[in-house]
């Protein structure tokens, strides 16, 4: 039985993964060369820690706030778009106490889920990515960010995440004794981990290909044949793709994609920008979360660090905005005091596109209108940490089978 996977990002390379071997014979298509795209330049963290949703009222409020410094990590494009409008009317509807809530389990369940599959994944001999299971620092710098924290901490024992630590500026400090931190505290959530993007998916890849996957590359899908319920095949800018099933794993560009197959999935591009310095002079142990600043900075893959962030409502067509940049950096300043990076060219700046549902939750599963069409997109800010766990889903969701998890949160008809 044949599935055609679209797109060749960390949530199309896991479903392939899954559906390769559970026997299928599986072409992945992508309009790129499978070289870059979201799961590339983000922070590689793997963590059951953020279950909290990207929709919640503080970002609502802190949103409006920012809109008008573009130097901000949180920023919508104002424009004249309906789909914006749909978008941004319903993430506010929704971004209520109740939703963080209920989101909190299935996030941690998936992310959990997803954890265990790298393991698994890091163990096979010639298919490791520099995973790392070290924990992630929350650093926080005022007495509201403190504040948060201590709720975060307290959210997560209840969670059962109970290696979760709220530590003080000492305790801190002696975690990064190489070089000087400004802040009052942190939480540590030792459930997480991390690993170098980069190295994942070139490896995946190639691990595919070594097994048999089909790829695809510079083929950008235009449309569907149908029949009744059931997807026929696949209309490309080159040639056509007869196919039994389809995974629609297209990040940022699904909501345009789906409407070809009359499905409304509210879906937004956040575009988050990174910078990695190769082999670093400055050295830190931990991966870390600036609470107040809105960035991220890893260590990876011997003397990297990676520092990423900021989230930019906007169009995928929009070009790069360096003062957003400038931001960034002045965020891992504001807490790594001795870390002088000079603002790069704009070519040595990676940057991608999040694929942020009006949620913050996957669009994960089944829709009610194609019986051989599963869903895969929406993963916002963890789409790397739920990766391999959603290809898992993904598999079983193809074969009809019971899901690992219960998946109902994700259900991509639930807008409508
Ligand atoms: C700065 C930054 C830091 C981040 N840090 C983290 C982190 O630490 N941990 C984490 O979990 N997540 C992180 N994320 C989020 C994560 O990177 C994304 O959620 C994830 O990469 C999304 O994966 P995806 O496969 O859905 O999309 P993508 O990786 O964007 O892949 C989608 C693919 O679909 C292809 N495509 C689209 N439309 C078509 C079409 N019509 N025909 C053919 N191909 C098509 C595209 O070319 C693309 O290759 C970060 C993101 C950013 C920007």
């Amino acid at each position: 039985m044949k599935v055609a996977v679209i797109g060749g990002g960390i949530i199309g390379l896991s479903s392939a993964y899954y559906l390769h071997e559970a026997g299928f014979e599986v072409t992945v298509i992508d309009k790129n060369d499978f070289s870059n795209n979201c799961s590339y330049g983000n922070a590689g963290y793997v963590c059951p820690s953020h279950f909290v949703p990207l929709a919640t009222p503080g970002i609502v409020k802190q949103g409006l706030k920012w809109m008008w410094n573009s130097r901000s990590p949180f920023y919508v494009q104002p424009r004249l778009d309906m789909s914006l409008i749909k978008w941004g009317l319903k993430f506010m509807q929704i971004a209520t106490p109740a939703h963080v809530e209920n989101s909190a389990i299935p996030l941690r369940d998936i992310a959990i889920l997803s954890k265990k599959m790298y393991e698994e994944w890091n163990a096979i001999p010639g298919f490791s990515f520099a995973y790392e299971q070290k924990g992630l620092l929350e650093i926080f710098q005022t007495d509201a960010g403190a504040e948060k924290c201590k709720h975060l901490v307290e959210k997560a024992h209840e969670l059962g995440l109970t290696d979760t630590l709220l530590l003080n500026y000492d305790q801190l400090q002696a975690m990064e004794p190489q070089t000087k931190l400004n802040a009052k505290g942190a939480v540590l959530f030792n459930c997480d981990a991390h690993l170098y993007p980069n190295l994942l998916m070139n490896r995946l890849f190639n691990l595919l290909k070594d097994r048999g996957v089909h790829f695809v590359k510079d083929t950008e899908v235009v449309g569907f044949e149908k029949k009744g319920k059931e997807i026929t095949g696949i209309k490309t800018n080159k040639e056509f793709y007869a196919t039994d099933a389809v995974v629609m794993a297209t990040g940022s560009w699904s909501r345009e994609l789906a409407a070809q197959l009359d499905l409304d999935i509210l879906l937004m591009p956040g575009r988050g920008y990174s910078i990695t310095l190769e082999n670093s002079p400055y050295k830190i142990n931990y991966p870390a979360v600036l609470v107040e600043g809105r960035a991220a900075l890893t260590p990876m893959d011997g003397n990297k660090i990676r520092f990423g962030g900021t989230m930019e409502i906007t169009s995928t067509k929009t070009p790069p905005r360096m003062n957003r940049v400038e931001g960034l950096l002045q965020a891992v300043k504001g807490f790594y005091p001795e870390f002088d990076i000079p603002v790069p060219a704009i070519e040595k700046v990676w940057y991608g596109f999040r694929p942020c549902s009006a949620d913050g939750l996957p669009y994960l599963g089944k829709t009610g209108k194609w019986n051989n069409l599963v869903v895969a997109t929406g993963h916002s800010m963890v789409g790397l940490s739920l990766g391999a766990g959603t290809g898992k889903l993904v598999s079983e969701l193809i074969q009809d089978k019971q899901p690992s998890m219960d998946i109902r949160p994700f259900n991509p008809d639930r807008f409508n």
